[in-house]
């Protein structure tokens, strides 16, 4: 065997040495963008530029559906009193962020995101008690994301299952992800037999059964906690191989990355 075969079988181990253990590199993903940054709000495009600023896995944000089909980026229902999907997008466009800036669309958003091809953006589908809008709604954010041709700068998570069914549905052509806070966690083989990506759970979840993310890398599903702050947390998902953690405190986590 000569030299580069020789090199090439050694990475080729050590990936798989890698993923069977677990012990891969646990990446970062910004919870809402890295909103913290001076100046900045929850879900604004500058928190969306601070995050591609850090060099992290991804920044995560949340999606909803507008009276008149657009795609609006919050986390709440509603805004200064209005329910986005009651609020025709003129209306909600006059709306402003808690720093001044002006409620996003998704298409800004994705601009933005374009604008660093190495940060994904990761999409929150939010669950609705309308499950035709909730349907509505991943119709919408996968058509947006495919004409604009970023199905690979994006991952989709959704509490809501009937989301996550519709964007296998759709095909999506991107990870997706089901998400549980301290109830609804649903097992690795679970979420394998109904074809999602991975799972993405509170904290604690992964503490009570940190089997689950051996049975999940064995079955090929990645493993992401939220929304984890606290630095001795940080820690122990790193030690246990998580393989995202989302965070309001991307620069500390990063930072405890590197210094691993
Ligand atoms: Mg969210």
């Amino acid at each position: 065997m000569n030299r580069n075969k020789i090199a090439k079988a050694c990475i080729v181990g050590l990936a798989i040495f890698l993923s069977v253990d677990g012990f891969g590199k646990t990446c970062v993903i910004a919870h809402r963008g890295y909103w913290k940054a001076a100046g900045s709000a929850r879900n604004s495009i500058s928190s969306l530029s601070n995050a591609q600023k850090l060099s992290i896995y991804g920044s995560e944000t949340d999606v909803h559906l507008s009276a008149d089909g657009t795609v609006i980026i919050n986390h709440d229902d509603s805004i200064g009193g209005y329910d986005i999907s009651s609020t025709p997008l003129p209306v909600l466009k006059t709306l402003k962020l808690s720093n001044g800036e002006m409620l996003p669309t998704l298409e800004e958003y994705l601009n933005q995101t374009r604008k660093d091809k190495n940060m994904r953006l990761i999409i929150e589908i939010k669950n609705k008690k309308d499950t035709l809008l909730e349907q509505r709604t991943v119709k919408a954010v996968v058509d947006l994301v495919r004409k604009m041709k970023m199905n690979k700068a994006v991952e989709y998570i959704s509490f809501s299952m009937n989301a996550c069914k519709t964007l296998l549905r759709v095909k999506a052509g991107a990870p997706i992800a089901f998400l549980a806070g301290k109830e609804g966690a649903l097992t690795p083989a679970i979420l394998k037999s109904i074809g999602l990506s991975g799972l993405d759970y509170h904290y604690s979840v992964l503490m009570k059964h940190p089997e689950w993310i051996a049975e999940a890398h064995s079955l090929g599903l990645t493993v992401n906690a939220w929304t984890v702050n606290d630095p001795v947390i940080i820690r122990k998902l790193i030690d246990l191989g998580t393989d995202y953690i989302t965070t309001d405190e991307p620069v500390i986590a990063k930072e405890m990355l590197a210094n691993k």
